[in-house]
């Protein structure tokens, strides 16, 4: 086992102007310390409230040409660049508040933000970190040739190959993710762009704040940008820097080999969905699934106090444990008694997957209900996605039904990510999607 490591933020707040690149305005941003398990999340402060969003895969919006992720109705844009500085120079926990939609854009490096975490300082907290250990290959592929391969590794490294147009401006490096390195090597190589790409967005004005000052422009074979290359093979030590940057998206650390060929920011987020996945399943496993006499869960008859489900569409016996107040684990035990048996199937009873659903959504509700603190306002079922049923469940099985709620939208609208677990292995997963309404 690598020894235990510690989650870092900044030791104060410090602070970066700019402009941002896709509306020209004048941004300043402020780089904050935050508590342990906290995370990395952006503040707007120029609008009503001050919303903050989660630097999480759940919240990614759009991957054209920049990482923008939102929530609700609010956007911050271009988060790559600050992103992969925070990561690759340890800072677990930060608030990056700005008064603008984006970071600034500098000189199109993540060199700028670099030097702000240096002039915040970086300081341990007393909480370990959490990793996602790669413990057998996984892979994204895309139609134009984009490949990106997970391998087990105990460090974080990245090998990455970029080629452009015709293979032009073909480029290899290899690599482990560490401070020292990424300074030194990865965070000056600036943001590289094909004139083709760019010339329409010029054209419409999309780009207001772009110039030579801020990115490569290469057309044909020629390199145009104010200052010469900084590297020679400049443009895949940025692809490398979007990775990391887009990969920080997963909220924990990663410990494996990331072998990426022509990489852009829609495979990137496509493997740090896949991570999460994998990681979600992976906590489901590893929750407890003894079930307590003490505290800390509901009884049936609490469970009933919440919820208006009787016999024979209660599906949720008892809550054993409530791991924060968007996560739990509910009990059902199967038995044979159960009217649905009766004709699903004569002589061979399999608990239908609908059921399964039902039961996900009533220990959803139980914490939909914590959430709202009133049995009033019921939380009603309205969609499912990502249902998938892997394993039949029998008379005689108890199931364990995980519930976290992974997005609760103002007052009417909540998600949930859901799994049953039978003997140790998934047997179902959804995401589910409710509104309140009063009763
Ligand atoms: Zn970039």
């Amino acid at each position: 086992m690598p020894a235990p490591e510690f989650q870092h933020t900044v030791a104060k707040t410090a602070s970066l102007s700019g402009t941002a690149l896709h509306t020209g305005d004048k941004v300043t941003l402020k780089l904050q310390p935050a508590p342990v398990d906290h995370g990395i999340k952006f503040k707007r402060k120029d609008l009503q409230d001050e919303p903050t969003i989660d630097a999480k895969i759940e919240n990614l919006k759009t991957v054209e040409r920049a990482t923008t992720i939102g929530e609700g109705s609010v956007r911050v844009h271009t988060v790559e660049h600050i992103l992969s500085a925070l990561s690759a120079m340890g800072v677990d926990n930060a608030v990056v508040e700005m008064d603008a939609n984006e970071p600034p854009i500098g000189d199109g490096s993540a060199q700028p933000y670099v030097d702000l975490i240096k002039k915040a300082g970086v300081t341990a907290q007393d909480e370990p970190r959490s990793f996602f250990d790669v413990r057998e290959p996984m892979h994204v592929e895309t139609k134009t040739g984009a490949l990106l391969v997970l391998l087990p590794d105990n460090k974080f490294r990245i090998s990455c190959t970029q080629a452009g147009p015709n293979n032009r401006f073909t480029q290899f490096l290899s690599m482990e993710v560490t401070p020292a390195y990424f300074e030194r090597e990865i965070a000056p190589a600036r943001t590289f762009v094909y004139y083709e790409d760019v010339k329409p967005l010029m054209d419409k004005n999309l780009i207001k704040g772009g110039s030579l000052e801020n990115a490569i422009v290469v057309r044909g074979d020629a390199v145009l940008s104010k200052e010469p290359l900084r590297f020679s093979d400049e443009f895949v030590r940025h692809k490398i820097l979007d990775i990391i940057g887009d990969l920080a998206l997963v909220g924990r650390r990663i410990r494996g080999h990331i072998v990426a060929v022509k990489p852009g920011h829609a495979t990137n987020a496509d493997l740090a969905r896949s991570i999460v996945r994998e990681q979600t399943r992976r906590s489901a496993l590893a929750a407890p699934r003894t079930i307590p006499s003490g505290d800390g869960g509901l009884d049936p008859d609490q469970v009933m106090e919440i919820l208006p489900h009787r016999f024979p569409f209660l599906m949720v016996d008892r809550i054993i444990s409530f791991e924060t107040d968007t996560k739990c684990v509910g009990v059902k035990t199967v038995t044979i008694n159960e009217p649905f048996f009766q004709g699903h199937f004569p002589g061979h009873p399999v608990m239908p997957g609908v059921m399964q659903i039902e039961a996900m959504a009533q220990v959803a509700s139980i914490l939909l209900f914590k959430l709202a603190k009133t049995t009033s306002r019921i939380g009603y079922f309205m969609s499912a996605d990502g249902v998938k049923f892997r394993k039949p469940v029998l008379p005689g099985d108890t199931i364990f039904v995980h519930a976290e709620l992974t997005k609760s939208r103002g007052e009417r609208l909540a998600k949930a990510k859901c799994h049953c677990v039978v003997n140790d292995a998934i047997v179902s997963e959804a995401e589910l999607m409710f509104t309140f309404l009063d009763k």
